[in-house]
């Protein structure tokens, strides 16, 4: 399944979603619906629906996303304090867009990892 979704959109820029970072491998933007105080996604360039679809070619994109996000926390000026990064996986995992994603939330306390 490598099926466009609106992420893709965003990344073409064909849905005007302020860009935070974009370069040849990863892009980054605000979630539209925060989970917390600073809630930002960023994706491959590259349509991979899951971690369950990732490929040792692709770990230099894996590796930016956490470099991009390291960046990003600093200029939101939420890295002193903490934050947190996931990436939802399949049904269970809570996914709903397939096209991987790393959410950078923080900007407050975070609370325990779990609420099941
Ligand atoms: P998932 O549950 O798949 O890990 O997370 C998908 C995230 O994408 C959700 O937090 C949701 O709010 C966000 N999202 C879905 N559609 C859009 C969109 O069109 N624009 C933006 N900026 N975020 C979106």
């Amino acid at each position: 399944m490598t099926e466009e979704t609106i992420f893709s959109k965003i990344i073409r820029q064909e849905i005007p979603t302020p860009l935070l970072y974009q370069d040849e491998l990863v892009t980054a933007f605000r979630d539209i619906s925060p989970k917390a105080k600073s809630h930002i996604l960023i994706i491959p360039n590259k349509i991979i629906p899951t971690i369950n679809d990732v490929s040792e070619d692709d770990e230099l994109t894996l590796g930016r996303m956490i470099t991009v996000a390291k960046k990003l926390a600093k200029e939101e000026g939420i890295d002193e304090n903490g934050y947190r990064l996931i990436i939802n996986c399949n049904e269970d995992g809570g996914q709903e867009v397939y096209h991987i994603h790393m959410h950078l939330l923080g900007g407050q306390a975070l609370g325990p990892m779990l609420a099941i």
